[in-house]
């Protein structure tokens, strides 16, 4: 199994080297040479079988050159040492019939980040290992809520490591600051940078572009990494439950072995649903992937029109994970549809154009297997009441864009298909939005709100959001964005 560029198939890495490396030399991702086909009936006689078991039949294609066992441990600390509270870990409940949902925020911070950061710094140090990299990785990640959490939780404690996450001391919320500047681990920093996201990114951006500190970095046998979902080591782990809930619905006698079902996903980096086409290269029958976005929709226009354009406001939502203008994953499906030349010249026009057009052919491709749909924040809420009252079950404002956006498909196109909708977060990790679309007083902050929430509707706290409260501060410092070098430099002691 080899990978490759997505703009250059002479630019190639092993598993473990493409995992290291995140991004390719060329500026492109490592994107797999080819899928390996799995046999359904082989999954099917392991629907019994504990998440790790399956995930490891599913990954190994993946990680063939490795010895023995590796992969097995890696996925043990990420899904089998009781850091999920159910232990099925990736429920999936039906609402109605033919449509599901698959809950993927039961892990320690209450959003499906976690799937692939529990999995990504076991895979990292072992791929170190394997590439004879002994340089200690320093994480660096501007945070605009879920992924620095979902970082600071997988690399905690883990050796041959530092992460130091930086959120915008105005843009976060009181519970995401709480998971934050409470996170235990003695290779963790927390700091808050003044001003909004996008002061807090700008001055991460800096440090790994500022050769100097580099220098300075390699002087003491350390290098630089990010955590985000471009490296292909978060990628595949997201592949897994998209098997997972087929066989669960089989087991259940839902679906027929075989049979086709569509998968509605909250979209904003396409990472996860990046995986569910990975899925469906694989061998799982995938109907249609549909791509929900909220008003922040360029990859719903892209799937109308095959016209990609970033050129437009920024517009911050109550589905903030979703709230991007450049979904970089999508470079991946790209490269796989039209080939790496096409995927050079059109990243290029993305970057002075901030815009690209499909050809025909591949944009008629990309349509049998995906559809797309947007709603907006106050539709959003409407769902969240509406599927409460109906089914009693409690959406949060990321899975309830999901929910809409399929519906209104479903209208359209009247798709027989079985659907199963991607739940991202609990609903607990956005209170305030969740009060408000059920018609109660959103307002106020902390946990209070958590158990307003929870009188309200008679559903559980997740046990880590519940316990928050009582956990010490330790990260209480804010920032400059002007001090961001001198505070890392005196954190790594440079
Ligand atoms: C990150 C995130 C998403 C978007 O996932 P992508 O892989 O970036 O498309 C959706 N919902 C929640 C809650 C998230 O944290």
């Amino acid at each position: 199994m080899m990978f490759q560029s997505t703009r250059d198939s002479r630019i190639t890495a092993s598993a473990a080297q493409a995992v290291c490396r995140g991004i390719a030399p060329d500026g492109g991702l490592y994107i797999p040479t080819a899928f390996p086909s799995l046999e359904l009936d082989r999954l099917i006689s392991l629907q019994n079988q504990p998440y790790v078991r399956l995930a490891e039949v599913i990954l190994q294609p993946f990680f063939e050159d490795w010895p023995e066992g590796i992969l097995k441990a890696c996925l043990d600390r990420a899904y089998g040492s009781g850091r999920f509270d159910v232990p099925q870990l990736t429920p999936t409940r039906k609402l109605d019939e033919g449509f599901f949902v698959l809950e993927l925020w039961h892990g320690p911070t209450a959003a499906f980040k976690d799937m692939a950061l529990q999995f990504l710094p076991p895979l990292l140090a072992q791929s170190k290992k394997l590439a004879g990299d002994e340089r200690t990785t320093v994480i660096l990640t501007a945070t605009s809520g879920d992924t620095g959490k979902a970082a600071l939780e997988g690399f905690a404690d883990q050796p041959g490591t530092r992460i130091l996450v930086f959120y915008p001391s105005k843009g976060v919320s009181e519970i995401q600051r709480r998971q934050m500047v409470t996170q235990s681990g003695s290779n963790v920093d927390v700091v808050g940078i003044e001003g909004n996201f996008d002061d807090a990114q700008t001055a991460v951006k800096q440090l790994f572009a500022d050769p100097v500190l580099a220098e300075k970095l390699a002087e003491k046998n350390m290098v630089f990494s990010s955590a985000n979902s471009i490296n292909f080591g978060r990628l595949a782990p997201q592949i897994v439950y998209y098997f997972k809930s087929y066989l669960n619905l089989i087991s259940a006698g839902e679906v027929q072995p075989g049979e086709p079902v569509n998968f509605a996903v909250p979209t904003g980096n396409f990472g996860n649903i990046l995986a569910g086409y990975y899925a469906k290269r694989m061998g799982l029958p995938i109907g249609k992937l549909i791509c929900a976005s909220n008003a922040n929709h360029v990859l719903s226009d892209f799937f109308a029109t095959a016209s990609y354009n970033r050129n437009r406001p920024f517009i911050p939502t109550e589905s903030p994970s979703m709230d991007i203008l450049i979904s970089s994953n999508l470079e991946r499906l790209i490269s796989h549809l039209a080939g790496p030349e096409e995927t050079q010249k059109l990243m290029k026009h993305l970057a002075d154009e901030g815009a690209y057009i499909l050809s025909p052919e591949v944009f008629n491709r990309m349509r049998d297997l995906f559809a797309g749909g947007y709603i907006g924040d106050h539709q959003a809420r409407e769902v969240i009441r509406r599927t409460f009252k109906n089914y009693h079950y409690l959406l949060d404002t990321h899975t309830a864009v999901a929910v809409g956006v399929y519906e209104e498909y479903l209208r359209q196109t009247g798709d027989p298909a079985k659907t199963i909708v991607l739940s991202t977060a609990s609903p607990y990790k956005f209170p305030s939005a969740v009060l408000g679309a059920l018609g109660e007083e959103g307002e106020g902050e902390g946990y209070q709100l958590l158990k307003r929430l929870s009188e309200t509707t008679g559903t559980p706290i997740p046990p880590s959001l519940d316990k928050l409260w009582e956990k010490p501060i330790r990260f209480e410092r804010i920032i400059p964005r002007e001090a961001i070098r001198s505070y890392l430099s005196d954190r790594l002691s440079l």
